[in-house]
């Protein structure tokens, strides 16, 4: 007996969207409502960057130099999303920061930094800014290995002269509450909790630091709040990084995987070409080193490019090309495809593989997501939505319209001339830099605050959307979804009208 095709409703839809030579995105489809047993915030919303990427939340933030650095990876993983890091860093700086996501949630700090008890409080602080450590505990280790003190935020503050030296400034091993390196969570929290102190360094018979518990983790452990965050097997923030091509890229590739990045982005505007083919093909050698890391590619538009991806051994797939608000590729070299056509193309090109599908750009409100879903993707990745938050790089400016930080495209004159990266994603890498054909434009976005309101705001539109539609889980989502194409009255329908709206935060 033939299986029945789980997507039958939307490959119907598509089918005759086909017909016509039409090519749809968000704002012209709404997903179809059905029978529902859903509570929204029972919906399980849980799904894949890659193959070995988990998501908790289907939501990750763009490799743009305005959008992503550690700051806004770590806020991400701590919702269950995924934080891309830019390329427009050099390799060092950006696994720097793919290093301060995988530690700034040590559930067991198992090669605590050091210093040395002769080193100067001076030289200890400039190392700390060099390698952007943002944490101020330090053990202090004697010339032959063994624990001798600590170091802590009130030590620093309170040492008065940058040549004092560590053994001066610290407090001594006869004042450290310490453990023996077996200890377990459970009792390395209590140990701190009553004794009132936060850093628990572990040691074996020697008196050599075999490990360290920082209580603030703890805290968050025992309380449960990790069970949101999207974190690895070793209690770390999972994280990701964008790469361009060619051998430096490839050495890039290899600082990142050392730093402990999750996946690696193969970020291209036209993600369908020979140097991502042959880009995939030398990565594989190095994914062979690091098992359980993943390479995901992009971004492209048709099916054809995605069964490409598929065949070169990619993890996972990015689509997108002219959807992005800062964006002008469609307008510049009059090609792409809009998002909601290409991602169900895509997705249903590679159906069955196990390969994720993350919809990149085009996303304006949270309506968009279970959209994004619906056709097929397991992710969505955001600039906009994320721009202009405390955790997005880049300064507060005071304009006559109010507070605003600058968002700008790759693509956009100001990135190109700035970063190598910016430019070879738009295959310009060797270009002189008044010859340069943007792709995008630079702009300013309100001031939003903290990126938290904002992911929350996107998680509990897709939880409504999943009850609306009554699918409990992404895959019976994509299993129930439908979509009505709107026509241009129907679209304006959709949004507020016919009255002044006076709550601007919606
Ligand atoms: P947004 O969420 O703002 O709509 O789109 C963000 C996405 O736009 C990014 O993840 C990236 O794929 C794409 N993008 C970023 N900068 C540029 C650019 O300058 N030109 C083009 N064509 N796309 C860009």
């Amino acid at each position: 007996m033939k299986k029945k095709n789980p997507f039958a409703r939307l490959d119907r839809f598509f089918s005759i969207i086909e017909k016509t030579g039409l090519a749809l995105t968000y704002g012209d489809v709404r997903l179809r409502t059905g029978y529902s047993e859903t509570d929204p915030k029972d919906a399980d919303i849980s799904t894949h960057f890659s193959r070995n990427v988990p998501l908790k939340c289907p939501l990750v933030s763009a490799a743009m130099d305005t959008v992503t650095e550690a700051p806004m990876a770590i806020a991400m993983a701590m919702f269950g999303g995924l934080g891309i890091i830019h390329k427009a860093l050099t390799a060092e700086e950006q696994a720097s920061q793919v290093r301060r996501v995988k530690l700034h949630l040590n559930c067991l700090i198992e090669h605590p930094i050091c210093v040395r008890e002769d080193e100067t409080i001076g030289e200890i602080l400039a190392r700390r800014q060099e390698k952007g450590h943002d944490f101020h505990s330090f053990p202090v280790l004697s010339t032959t290995g063994k624990i001798v003190g600590l170091l802590t935020r009130n030590d620093f503050d309170v040492c008065n002269s940058p040549k004092a030296t560590a053994a001066q400034a610290m407090t001594p091993f006869e004042e450290l509450v310490v453990a023996r390196e077996e200890t377990s969570v459970e009792n390395a929290y209590e140990i701190l909790r009553s004794n009132h102190k936060k850093i628990l360094p572990l040691m074996n018979e020697s008196r050599e630091l075999t490990g360290m518990f920082v209580f603030s983790d703890l805290k968050r452990i025992m309380s449960g709040m990790l069970s949101q965050y999207n974190v690895d097997a070793d209690g770390h923030l999972r994280v990701g990084a964008a790469i361009d091509v060619g051998p430096s890229e490839l050495l890039r590739a290899e600082m990142l995987l050392q730093a402990g990045c999750d996946v690696i982005v193969v970020d291209k505007a036209h993600g369908d070409m020979r140097p991502v083919k042959d880009m995939l093909q030398d990565l594989k050698a190095l994914k062979r080193k690091y098992p359980g890391r993943d390479v995901v590619a992009g971004n492209i538009s048709e099916p054809e490019s995605a069964v490409h991806l598929a065949k070169w051994g990619v993890d996972g797939i990015k689509i997108g090309q002219g959807p992005g608000s800062i964006c002008t590729t469609r307008d510049v070299a009059g090609v792409g495809c809009p998002q909601v056509t290409a991602g169900f193309n895509c997705a249903k090109a590679v159906r069955g593989m196990g390969i994720p599908i993350c919809l990149d750009g085009g996303i304006t409100k949270s309506g968009d997501i279970p959209i994004a879903l619906g056709i097929g993707a397991s992710s969505v990745m955001m600039g906009l939505m994320l721009a202009g938050t405390d955790e997005s790089p880049g300064e507060i400016k005071e304009t006559k319209k109010g507070r605003v930080k600058v968002y700008r495209g790759m693509g956009s004159l100001p990135a190109m001339k700035e970063s190598w990266a910016a430019r070879a994603r738009y295959r310009q890498g060797d270009t002189p830099k008044d010859k340069l054909v943007s792709e995008g434009v630079e702009s300013v976005v309100p001031y939003k605050g903290a990126v938290i309101k904002i992911l929350e705001k996107m998680a509990g539109g897709l939880r409504a959307g999943l009850g609306y539609v009554g699918a409990s889980s992404i895959l019976e989502l994509q299993e129930k979804a439908d979509l009505h194409w709107l026509s241009a009255a129907g679209q304006a329908e959709s949004h507020p009208h016919d009255v002044s709206v006076t709550d601007e935060t919606q």
